[in-house]
């Protein structure tokens, strides 16, 4: 294949990947974006397999076929709510790559820079090395932590703001070291020191922050993985990955700062850590207040057919108990009837951004019902009903009454003006933030304890078809 025809090849797969962004950004065009993104990558991989530049298909192709097959297997088994721990484990297998093409850049017998333009590909070398070694050990982290392998407590060790410093200034001192080094093998040394270094950092920079703010993490090592990614591009002159590994480095940027807003977290909170141990403040030690009412699945039917308009707010119990199914034929069913309902997602509900819409739009809810928590929070105090389908730190009013709640400040779903907001969930457990809900104890809140998708489907059983 001639170097046009690649560099065309290139161009069509850049192309692809942002318009698979686009697509991805809404709910009625994923599908579509996830279709330009596969073919964007199956272009892509076979221009460069086929361009002349690739040697030793032999070994390639069957590692390529091993990783597919593997590829594809998680992909099937994985359950939605462990998306993110797949994320994650992804991420470390791309720093991993990034680290490894460094490895082989600086040894590559056949490179032939001289003078600036060794320093340039040095530095590219070690800035990549560097970010994708990070990226390793940090998302093995956050994997450990959200499978619950590894405790979800940050790991605060005295003085580690200083020490990352301190690791950070002699990582400085060895890239001035590796990019300056005579010989071929004079670098390795520096390399491998600063290596290990990384590997530190980022094992201790994740260890250091709590479980809660794990997904925004996960995010941050996804665009640490593009932009190691892309560092791997400039060391092998390679466009498109430079390219590729730009978007997924600003995309997993903007993604984490959109999190850190719906959650009122300064990013550089959640990089310094510390969060997510949970009753902090002297509110949530001492708990709500107040009697909680349970109420019946039949109780709850009867409040849905005399009901004239009916939220729903889904949380990650929905996903937990795969509820979504039977909440979009109670949807259909009180539609049916003339009921208006809708459904309020909060921008974090679910363990990552978008879990909710795609469950829902699994089960068929139509998407014009389907409403943004800023779009729907003014709706509540005029709604006779609200079902709260396993949510709980996105409806908890602490966020907006007690100032010194660890949620304070955090946009939540005003579900407690509603004239009755009736709660699925299994027991007074708090939610992933640790942090007591005091909804559960509003004169207007009932509790329907149990299972959702057992409640919902109860709740079926007793309303006309
Ligand atoms: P929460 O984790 O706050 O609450 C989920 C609730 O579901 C729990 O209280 C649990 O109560 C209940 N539950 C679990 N399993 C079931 C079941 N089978 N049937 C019924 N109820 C069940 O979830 P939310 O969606 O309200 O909030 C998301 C949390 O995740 C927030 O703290 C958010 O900050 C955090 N987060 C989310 C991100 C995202 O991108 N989505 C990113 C970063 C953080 P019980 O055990 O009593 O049943």
């Amino acid at each position: 294949m001639g170097n046009g025809v690649l560099t065309v090849s290139y161009i069509a797969a850049a192309i692809l990947f942002i318009l698979s962004l686009g697509g991805l950004s809404r709910q009625e065009t994923a599908r579509r974006g996830n279709f330009y993104g596969a073919t964007g990558m199956a272009l892509a991989v076979g221009a460069t397999l086929l361009s002349g530049q690739v040697g030793n298909l032999g070994w390639l192709i069957p590692a390529i076929l091993v990783g597919a097959v593997v590829g594809w297997m998680l992909a099937v088994r994985v359950e939605m709510t462990q998306m993110p721990e797949l994320v994650a484990i992804l991420h470390s297998f791309v720093g991993l790559a990034a680290t490894l093409v460094g490895y082989a850049s600086t040894l590559d017998a056949h490179t032939v820079f001289k003078g600036a333009e060794l320093s340039v590909h040095r530095t590219e070398i070690f800035v990549g090395v560097f970010i994708g070694a990070l990226t390793f050990t940090g998302s093995l982290v956050a994997f450990g932590k959200l499978r619950g392998s590894i405790s979800g407590k940050p790991l605060a060790l005295p003085g580690r703001h200083l020490l990352n410093l301190l690791v950070i200034l002699i990582s400085v001192y060895l890239g001035i070291g590796f990019v300056g080094a005579e010989s071929t093998m004079a670098p390795l040394l520096p390399l491998l020191l600063m290596t290990g270094l990384a590997l530190f950092i980022g094992f201790h920079l994740v260890m250091a922050i709590g479980g809660a703010d794990m997904p925004v993490v996960v995010s941050m090592l996804n665009s640490y993985s593009g932009w190691a990614a892309a560092a791997t591009g400039f060391m092998l002159s390679n466009d498109l990955l430079i390219v590729t590994g730009a978007l997924v480095g600003s995309s997993g940027a903007i993604l984490s700062y959109i999190m850190c807003r719906a959650m009122n977290r300064s990013f550089l909170s959640v990089i310094l850590g510390g969060f997510g141990t949970g009753g902090t403040t002297s509110s949530a030690a001492e708990g709500p207040q107040g009697e909680v009412v349970a109420v019946s699945a039949e109780e709850t039917a009867h409040l849905l057919a005399d009901a004239q308009g009916v939220i729903i707010v889904p949380g990650y119990g929905m996903a937990v108990a795969q509820a979504q199914g039977a909440i979009s034929e109670i949807t259909r069913r009180l539609r049916a009837k003339g009921v208006t309902v809708r459904f309020a997602i909060h921008p974090v509900a679910g363990r990552l951004p978008g879990h909710m819409n795609v469950l829902l739009a699994e089960a068929k809810v139509p998407y014009d019902i389907v409403m943004e928590m800023d779009e729907i929070n003014g709706d509540f105090p005029d709604t006779d009903v609200v079902l709260v389908v396993g949510a709980n730190d996105i409806v908890n009013p602490s966020a907006q009454e007690d100032p010194g709640s660890p949620i304070a400040g955090m946009p939540v779903l005003e579900v407690w003006k509603a004239k009755t907001v009736v709660v699925f969930k299994r027991s007074m457990a708090t939610g992933y933030s640790g942090v007591e809900n005091p909804l559960f104890y509003k004169e207007n809140a009932r509790m329907l304890f149990g299972d959702a998708k057992k409640s919902v489907d109860s709740i079926l059983a007793h309303l006309p078809s």
